[in-house]
């Protein structure tokens, strides 16, 4: 090997511009893709671009790569650049601090669903020939003053050239970053680094936050003599986009089974919180609103927590990777994979409708006492959760064929990927539909109601974007705009006196998001608490 890729240095430097050049093709490949990239001024961003990163690498390898470290801590930047590219490119995903909390949050089955074949081949591609060269460099010991002189000038001299292509490039540097501001997280591997150094510091810097309580002052309405204490089931759907849904005026047929239902509302104008499920629920089911919650400065209890002291029955039965933290304080189940049941499949997944088997007997072990003042139960779906979307639905669900049956959406039809993830929307109508006939059938006489919403959305493709999890502001409308549907019987429109009828009139005006959720249950479980706000009940102008 040249003599010059024997020492910290020449490694160093040839590494920070493989990082930048090569394990940077999917940044690359992003703006060659962007509509904005012709004229001259474009070459000179594409060039000084490169070296800017190169130089942000040298500065950083510079202070952490020396000593016994300088192997270790190249090895891993090629790796994680490695793993980055692979999933940049094949979901055309960005890596951000939510990504990362993502992917340590969802549980192992999900994890396997994203990995395929072409992680190997990206991984040997973009991270293998750096590896070789780190492997076979043969660097001499140098003594300390010598390693903190050359450690040193890397600094300063990468330093001073980035200074120089920033002054010389301003122009285009400055003006393509504000347009695409997504370009940052897609700066490989600088930006899995950042987002893990971010997740590790935040909670130094931002001491943990105050634990309130919320809603001592709960209490709930004085029933009438004939009326029934309420039950009632929220859905918290995964990964479905309102679009998708024929009751939304998709042309497909995705919801036959809920476009029957009469006493039923789907709002077609409804908003999510984030655009994770790590972000979405514990900020849907707080009292805070997007806003409130985000610039928090103490965290709070939840709405399940303020159902819970107002005395009634609550119970989260999970069907996927947990509840985030909303269910911490009350009694929470674990759909566990019953290999007997026609819903479960033999590598432990079933379908969300397996939830509804011994729902009852569930329902029963929650306290006596609290039931009779009313339930609450929360059903966690998996839903539409990608990419594995051929996964989430029965073959007697499968209507829209072919379906792509991979995992690596890319290599697939937009089509046969759109076919798979409205079977799954085929799936949850058929699970909603029986919830409510379960509800029907189950609690005749009583007031119950259902209420499904959504987490987030999801990308299919669109401008070639799959999944979800965009940094909110930029993220597309398909990851952010959600569907929420309402069913009551009878029987608890007439006992909270709202009208699914006057709902549905009301349709076109009304603008919703998560930020809706909690005054809304608080308001149909008749609930009184100062954290009630009316002007955020979805049920307030059509309640007489
Ligand atoms: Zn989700």
């Amino acid at each position: 090997m040249a003599s010059w890729l024997n020492t910290p240095i020449g490694l160093i430097v040839v590494i920070s511009i493989w990082l930048a050049t090569i394990a940077n093709f999917p940044l690359w490949r992003t703006l060659t893709l962007m509509p904005d990239n012709h004229g001259s001024q474009y070459w000179i961003f594409i060039f000084s671009f490169s070296i800017i990163i190169a130089s942000l690498n040298a500065i950083a390898l510079g202070v952490l790569a020396w000593g016994v470290f300088l192997k270790p801590v190249l090895a891993l930047s090629t790796v994680a650049a490695g793993f980055g590219g692979y999933f940049m490119l094949t979901y055309g995903i960005v890596i951000d601090t939510g990504m990362i909390r993502n992917v340590i949050q969802t549980d192992v089955r999900e994890v396997k669903d994203l990995l395929d074949i072409r992680l190997p081949i990206t991984l040997l591609l973009l991270s293998g020939p750096p590896l070789v060269i780190i492997w076979f460099a043969n660097i001499r010991p140098r003594t300390i003053k010598l390693a903190l002189l050359q450690q040193i000038g890397i600094i300063l001299g990468a330093l001073a050239l980035l200074v120089a292509v920033l002054l010389m490039a301003y122009q285009p540097f400055s003006s393509t970053m504000r347009n695409h501001p997504q370009v940052r997280y897609l700066i490989n591997p600088l930006n899995s680094f950042y987002a893990l150094t971010k997740l590790g510091v935040e909670p130094l810097i931002n001491s943990p936050k105050e634990f309130k309580t919320l809603g001592e002052d709960v209490r709930l309405s004085e029933l009438k003599k004939e009326e029934q204490p309420p039950i009632m089931i929220l859905i918290v759907g995964e990964t479905v986009r309102a679009q998708n849904l024929s009751l939304n005026s998709y042309q497909r047929t995705t919801t036959p089974l809920l476009s029957q239902e009469k006493n039923l509302f789907s709002a077609e104008n409804a908003w999510s919180c984030g655009t994770s499920t790590a972000e979405s629920i514990p900020c849907m089911f707080s009292n805070l609103g997007r806003e409130g919650y985000l610039s928090r400065k103490a965290d709070y209890e939840n709405l399940l927590d303020v159902i819970q002291r107002a005395g009634m029955a609550v119970l989260w039965l999970d069907n996927q990777s947990g509840c985030k933290g909303v269910c911490e304080r009350i009694p929470t189940q674990q759909a566990i994979p019953n290999p007997s049941s026609k819903f479960c499949t033999q590598d432990g997944t079933c379908q969300d409708s397996f939830m509804l088997e011994n729902l009852k007997e569930r329902i029963d072990t929650l306290p006596a006492d609290r039931r009779k003042h009313g339930i609450v139960l929360v059903m966690h779906q998996m839903g539409s959760h990608g990419p594995a979307y051929f996964k989430r639905s029965m073959p007697e669900r499968k209507k829209f064929l072919p379906e792509c049956k991979s995992a690596n959406l890319q290599s697939c039809s937009r089509e046969s990927v759109m076919n798979a993830y409205d079977n799954s929307i085929l799936e949850t109508d058929y699970f909603l539909k029986n919830v409510i006939k379960w509800l029907d059938t189950t609690y005749k006489d009583r007031a119950t109601s259902m209420m499904y919403v959504s987490d987030h959305g999801e990308s299919l493709g669109e401008g070639n974007i799959y999944l979800h999890g965009l940094p909110y502001v930029f993220a597309p409308e398909t990851q952010k705009k959600i569907p929420w549907i309402l069913w009551m019987s009878d029987k608890m429109q007439d006992q909270t006196g709202a009208s699914i009828a006057c709902l549905n009139q009301r349709k076109e005006d009304a603008l919703i998001s998560h930020d809706n959720y909690f005054h809304t249950v608080i308001g149909m479980l008749n609930a009184q608490t100062h954290t009630y706000r009316r002007e955020l009940d979805l049920l307030s102008a059509c309640r007489q």
